[in-house]
């Protein structure tokens, strides 16, 4: 199938781009690298009026770190991501994430804030951003918000943003010394969307988490803070601490139904990941199969 007939306006400036998003409103859609949206225009999910080709606006893209923040252009591509030397000193969960994201055709056209503003729920990097504390920015006609990435995802494919802003950029906090991450995913071939999927981000001192922020894909319109990581920081963990977080954890979670799994089965998955995920932060292989 073809797109719907659509204009086409390629932005000079992010003033220009803005302006445009604001002339068309809700006729008008954000062209990045096109990975989501030209496949869905193809199957006629979605027909906007005009595409705003932001693609040309080298301010959008690149990775800068200033002091302890790593800033990340809206417009990095996956490739640029992976490739990354600053990435992978300062952010590897992104690094080893981003290996997961489809395959190299995709990652050499998609981008960071196109993932992102896409929010399908079981994307890899919008777990990511929430277990690396993120914060996204954006501009709009009123000038520019910060976002933490906790509130920016709002439902399937909704976020945060209106229609007329533009996400450019996402700072997260560098790696600590002590830092330390986990991720995983159960797909049926490597490059699929994920079963269910997990993004975790921990500082561990003397075998004690000190901090621990574990981020759920595709168990649920939105990627998910576990909130029982709360219980397991400053604790010496012990099997029993595991197997309560891991009830909570299934409590919190609202797993939906498609081809590729039932809720009870995603639930289960994302227990196994969270055990295994402590188990691997904390050097713990004692705690590698308690769930509940
Ligand atoms: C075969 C296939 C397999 C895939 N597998 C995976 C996978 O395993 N995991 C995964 O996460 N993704 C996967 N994807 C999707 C893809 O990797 C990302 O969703 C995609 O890269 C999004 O980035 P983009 O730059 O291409 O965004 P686009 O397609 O250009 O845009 C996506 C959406 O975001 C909006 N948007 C884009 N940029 C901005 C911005 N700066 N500000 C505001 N709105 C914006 C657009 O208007 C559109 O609604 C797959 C895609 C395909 C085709």
């Amino acid at each position: 199938m073809k797109a719907s007939a659509f204009a086409y306006a390629r932005a000079t400036s992010v003033g220009n781009a803005l302006e445009l998003l604001v002339a068309h409103g809700d006729g008008a859609k954000v062209l990045s690298g096109g990975q989501s949206l030209m496949p869905a225009m193809n199957l006629r999910l979605l027909a906007p009026e005009i595409l705003v080709d932001i693609g040309d606006l080298a301010e959008l893209r690149g990775i800068e770190r200033k002091g302890d923040v790593l800033r990340i252009g809206a417009l990095t591509r996956h490739v640029d991501l992976l490739k990354s030397v600053e990435i992978a000193a300062h952010a590897p969960l992104l690094t080893q994430a981003i290996a997961h994201v489809a395959h190299p055709a995709i990652r050499n056209k998609g981008t960071l804030g196109g993932s992102l503003a896409h929010a399908d729920p079981a994307s890899e990097l919008p777990a990511c951003v929430l277990a690396l504390n993120a914060t996204i920015i954006v501009r709009g006609p009123a000038g520019e918000r910060r976002i933490a990435a906790e509130e920016f995802f709002t439902g399937i494919y909704e976020t945060a943003l209106s229609p007329q802003e533009l996400l450019v950029a996402v700072e997260m906090p560098v790696a600590q010394q002590d830092s330390m991450h986990f991720f995983h995913e159960f797909a049926r071939r490597h490059g699929d969307y994920a079963i269910v999927g997990i993004a975790a981000q921990a500082a561990v001192q003397g075998g004690v988490f000190r901090d621990l922020r574990i981020a759920f894909f595709a168990v649920g319109d939105r990627p998910m803070l576990a909130a029982a990581a709360a219980r397991l920081i400053n604790v010496a963990v012990t099997p029993q601490m595991l197997a309560d977080a891991s009830t909570a954890l299934g409590e919190q979670l609202d797993p939906q139904e498609d081809q590729q799994a039932s809720p009870a089965m995603r639930r289960h998955l994302a227990k196994v990941l969270l055990a295994r995920c402590v188990s691997a932060l904390l050097g713990r292989p004692d705690l590698a199969g308690i769930s509940a």
